[in-house]
Order: C-alpha cells, then structure tokens, then sequence
C-alpha cells in the first residue's frame, strides 16, 4: 500500500493492505494538507500542471495507443479521434483561455451597493474524486481531470479495473508528469471503490452505469458532497420516411459499431416505419461491409468486447427478435459481429437495458408522433437522433422530447465541440463538462461583495428604528439603477 512519500503513485489497496487499515486515509489526508496551504491556487500552478498532462499525452501516444488496443481492439485511428485529441484538445483550450475563465465576474448593482465592488469569484472546491469507467478509459479520466486541475483543485483519480492496460498507465506513468502532492491515482475494484467513498470529498466526479451512480450518490450524500453523474441508458434514433436510407444507414451504422458499440451516446435502437425498415436494412448492410468487409471479424477496425460477462451479456440479447444482419459471435475472440434485429418488441430485454454492444434493433412506429410518446414514456435519454430531409420533422423531435444531448442527421459528433456542454438529464445524469464547462463544473462560485467602512451614511437607510419613508427609500434603492461597474 501507499506509502506517504509518494502520494501522487497508484495506491492498489488490495495488494498490501493491512486488515483494519484504511488504505486511502494517508494519500487523501496529504492531497488535503497540499490544497489547504494554497499551493494550487495560482493561475501559474494551474498551469504547470496542464502542460504536465499535455506532456504525458505526446511523450506517451503510443504507449496509450497500445493500451487501448489491448484493452478494447481499438485502432489507433479510432484512439486517437475519440481519446488522445480531444484530451489534447481540452488541455491546449484550458491553456489558452485559463486566465479568461479565471478572472472575477463582476456582477449588476443597484442603489445601495453602488459604491461597493460586487463579483463573482470561481473558486476550487478543495479534494475532487473522479470515478471513470472502462469505455473510453484515457478521455473519460483526462477530460474531467483537465477541467479539475485548471480549476485549481486536488484531485485522486480512480480508473476503471476492467480496462487494465490503460489502468496500469494511467497509475504508473501519469502521475510523473504532475505535482505529485496534488494529484494521485488509486486502484481498485467495487469493493475498494466502496472504501474510497466512505471519505469525505469537496466534490465527486463519476462516469458509468446509473446503477453505480446511485451508490455514488447514496455514498456523496452522506457527507453532503456535490456531484456530477455522467450515466447511461438508451438512446432512441428516429428515421423518418423522408430521408435517404444509405445516408441514414451509413451514419447510424458508424455511430452504432464505433469502439463495438461500447459508447454511452451511442444510437441504441431505431424507430422508423415498416416501409423505412425495409429500405434501412440493406442500406445497413451495405455500410456494414464498407467499413468492415465481408468479415468483420478480420477487420482491424472492429472493436472487441471488453470482457466475458459483457460478452454473454450480449450474446444472450442476440435471441431477441429476429436477425437480419450478423448475429455471430466468438467467444474465444470476444467477438460480436455487427447486427441488426427486426420484430423486437418492447418488452424484449434488448428493450430493457442499455445494449452497449454492436446490436442495432429497429423497433416500428406508424408516424412521428407515436415515435415521440415512445420517447416520452421512457427514461430520459443521455442521447437523441433524428434523421430527415424536413427540417420541421427534426426541430418537432427537438421541440417535444427531452435528452442530454441531440443531434439531427448526424451521430455523436457534437462530442468534437468544447464549445458545447455534454451531460446528461434526468436518470441519464446530472451536471455537465467540456471546454469551459469543465472548469466551471470543478468551480464554486463564491459571491462576493466587498464594501468600504467609510460608507456609513449610505448604509443607515436600513437600520432601525423604521419609518415609512425609510422603508420607501429602501424598497426604490433596492430595486433600482442596477448596473455593473466593479
Ligand atoms: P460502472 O458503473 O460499472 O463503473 C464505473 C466506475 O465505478 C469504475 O471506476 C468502477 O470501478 C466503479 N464501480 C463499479 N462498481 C462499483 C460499486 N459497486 N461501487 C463503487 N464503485 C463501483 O460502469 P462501466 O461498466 O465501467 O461503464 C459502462 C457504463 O458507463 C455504461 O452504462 C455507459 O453508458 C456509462 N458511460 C457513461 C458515459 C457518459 O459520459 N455519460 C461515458 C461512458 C460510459
């Protein structure tokens, strides 16, 4: 276990803890100490720590590209558009604009205040857990972590156990690169997870299922600590009549059989007419064979799944409805072949859970209106689709349904843009991150007035004993002649 020298190093509770022990006491206790003092205040510590991350990331590419495809298949194209660049992405726009989002905000006034300076100060909340999961293990560790250093805080990350060779990076070489008294990463599975979460944390950050979200939630409550819970669950994709099913079919097969189809927006099932299906289902497989040939299995553009319980977890969903498209599976491989069902029904369990898988079921609606009741009768969705050539049909799904996220004939490529927030809604999460948001996430904002002691005069209006007139003049101070002079 950890020793106190080194906070910053993997602590793996499991591997030397002492029965009775608490594993995380002393590295937490020492990231405390470090935030107290101030030390990561400074817009120039900030900073430093940054173009650290910015370092592991082109000093050690390869070495996480090869990581990622030991724990997920993936190609180093695909590791590098959906992991390493857009980290790279967040650590140059929180360089660029750290001062900018730094700087006080000053806030309106009114009579009273006038004279008196009236801003917004955004402050690190202190000791950030972040909690991240196995899919995209580099972006969803490094795209919180940018937002919380460049906030000012001290932070302890948890990666996911399952992806355990970006894990073993993130652990062993990562903390090099950053103060090592602010920053530690810990390991560990459910159990130690618990532990860790029995501590008391200025702020937790946590991505994953929404059934872990709720222990997180249950465990930050006790200590009253704010979260932010980026969750899961299904994304409904709408195809209207009016659209061109290989365009359709071209961008929901991407989306859908990116990473494996092991992506929280992913498109999770499509809702189209029966005439719709019937065009859609060769357009898919037409795009299937694209992008992985006649045997994607052999191409090494497919990801695989992650582990053997996901595996058999999928599998399983495979005897929903009827297959039209793949269907195969290879479990010495943990390979499961991109595949389209028909004749789902709505109680299938491939309608229950978040498939998280290359599975596509196309489920039938009549019009665009019973498409948006089935929407609407669900949980809200961290994701939305809807593909049209009639802008109308895309605003009304926009319009008249709710979701963390949309996009209208496009998949998850608003994931490219810092300039928009990214979070869920309802039982898909709560809070949100990206670009500015991020460090907005990992700030309080402290209102702040500051007054002169000299001003006496202008502040006896509210002291007793009271007056009618007085109580007038009070009432029209207070709601007039605001302005935002600092
Ligand atoms: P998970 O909830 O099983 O695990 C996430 C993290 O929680 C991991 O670090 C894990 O070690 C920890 N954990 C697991 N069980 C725990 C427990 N009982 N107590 C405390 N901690 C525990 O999620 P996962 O399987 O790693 O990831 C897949 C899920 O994450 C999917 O539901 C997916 O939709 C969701 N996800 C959401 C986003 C998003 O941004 N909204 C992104 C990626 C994944």
């Amino acid at each position: 276990m950890s020793g106190t020298k080194d906070p910053g190093l993997a602590k793996d509770p499991g591997s030397e803890s002492t029965p009775g022990m608490d594993p995380f006491a002393d590295t937490l206790q020492q990231l405390r100490e470090s935030f107290i003092s101030g030390r990561t205040r400074p817009a120039e510590f900030r900073a430093t720590q940054l173009k650290g991350l910015s370092r592991f990331l082109r000093e050690n590419k390869q070495l996480l590209q090869e990581a990622l495809a030991q724990d997920l298949h993936k190609a180093a194209f695909h590791s590098d558009i959906s992991e390493l660049i857009l980290c790279q992405k967040e650590v140059d726009l929180a360089l660029r604009d750290l001062h900018i989002w730094m700087k006080d905000e000053p806030a309106a006034k009114n009579l009273i205040t006038q004279l008196d300076s009236a801003f917004i100060r955004k402050e690190p909340f202190g000791l950030v857990l972040i909690l991240s999961p196995w899919n995209y293990p580099l972006n969803l560790s490094l795209g919180p972590l940018v937002g919380a250093l460049a906030a000012g805080n001290c932070v302890v990350l948890k990666p996911s156990e399952i992806s355990k060779s970006t894990e073993k990076v993130l652990a062993e070489v990562l903390p090099r690169y950053l103060d090592q008294s602010c920053f530690a990463v810990v390991l560990g599975g459910p159990e130690e997870t618990g532990q860790l979460l029995e501590h008391e944390f200025d702020y937790i950050f946590f991505t994953g299922s929404t059934r872990v979200g709720k222990i997180v939630m249950t465990a930050a409550a006790k200590h009253l600590t704010p979260v932010t819970l980026e969750l899961g669950g299904k994304n409904p994709c709408y195809v209207d009549d009016n659209c061109d099913p290989q365009t359709v079919a071209n961008r929901v097969a991407f989306f859908r059989c990116f990473n494996a189809g092991q992506t929280c927006v992913a498109p999770d099932y499509v809702l189209c007419s029966p005439e719709m299906q019937a065009r859609l289902v060769p357009a898919l497989q037409s795009a299937i064979t694209r992008f992985y040939g006649d045997d994607p299995q052999s191409s090494p553009n497919l990801g695989r799944i992650i582990s053997e319980k996901h595996f058999q977890r999928l599998r399983g969903l495979l005897s929903c409805g009827r297959v039209v498209i793949g269907g195969q599976s290879d479990e010495s491989d943990l390979y499961i072949a991109p595949t389209v069902l028909v004749d789902v029904q709505e109680t299938d369990p491939v309608m229950q859970e978040e498939i998280f898988g290359p599975i596509l079921p196309i489920v039938n609606v009549r019009s665009l209106g019973q498409a948006i009741d089935f929407i609407n009768r669900r949980e809200k969705p961290l994701a939305l689709y809807a593909f049209s050539n009639s802008s109308q049909v895309v605003n009304q799904m926009l319009d008249r349904t709710s979701s963390g996220n949309f996009a209208g004939n496009e998949g998850f490529t608003y994931l490219t843009l810092t300039s928009l927030p990214f979070g869920g809604v309802g039982k898909s999460g709560m809070g949100r991150y990206h670009g500015k948001f991020s460090f907005d996430t990992f700030s309080h904002q402290r209102a702040c007035l500051l007054s002169h002691s000299g001003l006496e005069m202008l502040k006896n209006i509210h002291y007793p004993p009271y007056s009618n007139c007085r109580q007038k003049l009070f009432t029209w101070a207070l709601g007039s002649h605001s302005c935002t002079l600092l």
